[in-house]
């Protein structure tokens, strides 16, 4: 599948969690922030097994509460660094952060 552009990993093709080929993309901030997401390059390769199933909820990134959790706060993570080697402070970045997703899961 064509994968979009992503601040987070030079290899989206590769799944992040296993590094075998990655059927799929994850946006690290999805449901309600997925759109901003998208437009920012939160992305990561991920294969189906690892994304959304069909085996065992806690070998997935979907549906596992402590993996999505995770998950936002390596977005917002990618996020602020891309801000700060854009010439943003750390506290700058954070607040940016704050701004355009309308909240810090930090
Ligand atoms: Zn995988
Ligand atoms: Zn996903």
């Amino acid at each position: 599948m064509k994968k979009q552009k992503s601040i987070v990993t030079e290899y989206p093709d590769i799944c992040c969690l296993c590094n075998r080929i990655a059927e799929a993309e994850h946006h690290l901030l999805f449901g309600s922030f997925r759109p901003l997401a998208d437009k920012d390059g939160i992305i990561v390769g991920i294969c189906n097994e690892h994304h959304t199933g069909p085996g065992r909820v806690q070998d997935r990134i979907h549906d596992n509460p402590a993996a999505e959790s995770l998950s936002k706060i390596a977005g917002q993570l990618a996020w602020e660094k891309h801000a700060v080697a854009g010439g943003m402070t750390e506290p700058e970045s954070r607040e940016a952060f704050r701004k355009r997703y309308g909240k810090s899961f930090l």
